[in-house]
């Protein structure tokens, strides 16, 4: 430490041995009393916003999302594109309404103008096409604090269940608790088909997981002041809460709605009376119903009206075709052949795949009724044995052929029984 005591703070003058901590710089130095004061005079200044979202315990900070630099549009979904195959409708959707959720956040409050509202989102389509890996990928591009919850958990309460207010625990927990992060952080509503009102089924005597749960839920998409309790679950009235305004959190719900194409049909055809609406009727595409879906669709399925006026932005995502799942395969940035790859590249094997093979896994997918959920356990089930023992082996090259891939699928099947 020679010449420690020369070092003096280019601010206070102080000398290194008169202070806690001493910054070097290019060409001077702060002591931390000086930092300290600049980061006063900075907040005094430019608004208590300045330093509320830096990461407070070294992990990934969510202070990059810069509101007067959101991405467009466009290049949201050039984003999405990235990561998720096909379902533009829902890309494009997604992003409009996120580019205006954090346009408004970037509106001063006080600007008197006209007050852009929120446009929390919902996403109806069969399960496992994308409508998680969508919301997730949104909130790693802007780096927000991100979070899914299954609906079904939810109870009203009194009964067995979490509460609503769970959803924020969770939330703050990803945002290593910095309250200013989590509340402009992105929250997806999984299943939330599943708490529809079941007035179609006798058998239900007590609502507990329907109604109840939606107006629940409603607190938080309408923005208010929630208190959460910090470490989740229930409430308890010695918990210190937190407060947590949701006005700023954008919901994202994503729901399989099964059958709903029924109620689609059923209101297409009702709304048919007359020539005009004969020559309409012709311009419907019979077999994918789920493009004509409307608001009143969710109301015939059972979601609350002040539920639905609360999710104002509604989009699709279609089932995926044989093609589609060919794609996921290999297009995405972290496709699973580019996941393989990279593995055994880091053991030195160039690895590859046959189109057979990959044509091969893609029709395994479709035989279990698994979609793109299948394609993973597919994957791993042909190449365990190869990632076992390559590794140990003076292997250069690695072929998966439509034949090396069918073997091993035989032998997992036989195995399973
Ligand atoms: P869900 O619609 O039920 O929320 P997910 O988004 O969880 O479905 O999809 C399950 C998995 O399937 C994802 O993690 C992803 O690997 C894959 N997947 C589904 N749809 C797509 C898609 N359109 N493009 C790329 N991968 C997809």
């Amino acid at each position: 430490m020679t010449g420690k005591n020369k070092n003096r703070c280019s601010f206070c003058g102080r000398r290194e041995d008169e202070v806690a901590l001493m910054l070097t710089g290019k060409n001077g130095y702060i002591c931390d009393d000086c930092v300290r004061q600049a980061s006063q005079i900075l907040q005094e200044n430019m608004g208590e916003d300045v330093f509320a979202n830096a990461g407070r315990t070294g992990k990934a900070s969510h202070s990059d999302l810069n509101l007067r630099n959101i991405p467009k549009p466009r290049e949201i979904k050039a984003y999405l594109d990235q990561y998720v195959i096909g379902q533009d409708d829902a890309k494009r959707y997604l992003a409009v309404s996120v580019y205006n959720h954090y346009k408004r956040l970037a509106q001063p409050a006080d600007d008197g103008g006209v007050e852009i509202e929120k446009s929390n989102i919902i996403m109806v389509g069969p399960t496992g096409t994308g409508k998680t890996l969508l919301a997730r990928t949104i909130a790693k591009m802007l780096k927000v604090p991100f979070t899914i919850v299954d609906a079904t958990v939810f109870t009203e309460a009194g009964y067995v269940g979490e509460d609503v207010e769970s959803i924020l625990s969770r939330l703050l927990q990803v945002a290593d608790y910095d309250v200013a992060a989590a509340e402009r952080g992105i929250v997806f509503i999984d299943e939330i088909d599943k708490i529809a009102r079941k007035q179609d089924n006798p058998s239900i005597t007590r609502d507990v997981s329907g109604e109840g749960v939606q107006q629940g839920l409603l607190k938080l998409l309408e923005g208010s002041q929630v208190n959460v309790p910090p470490k989740g679950g229930r409430k308890h009235p010695d918990q210190d809460y937190i407060h947590v305004d949701t006005r700023n959190i954008l919901f994202i719900c994503g729901g399989a709605f099964d059958g709903i194409e029924r109620k689609i049909a059923q209101r297409l055809n009702t709304h048919v009376v007359g020539y005009d609406s004969v020559q309409n009727l012709q311009k419907i595409d019979t077999k994918d119903l789920m493009q004509y879906i409307q608001p009143q669709d969710l109301k015939s399925f059972g979601l609350i009206p002040e539920i639905i006026g609360r999710l104002p932005v509604l989009t699709y995502l279609n089932p995926l075709d044989r093609e589609t799942l060919r794609n996921i395969l290999t297009e995405p940035k972290n496709s699973l052949v580019k996941q393989q790859i990279k593995l055994f590249a880091m053991d030195g094997i160039t690895l590859s795949f046959e189109d057979e093979a990959l044509d091969y896994i893609v029709d395994k997918a479709i035989e279990y009724k698994l979609g793109a959920r299948g394609l993973r356990s597919i994957m791993e089930a042909i190449m365990i044995e190869a990632q076992y023992n390559a590794p140990s082996e003076d292997l250069k090259t690695l072929t998966i052929t439509r034949q090396y891939a069918e073997e091993k699928i035989a032998k997992n099947e036989r195995m399973k029984g």
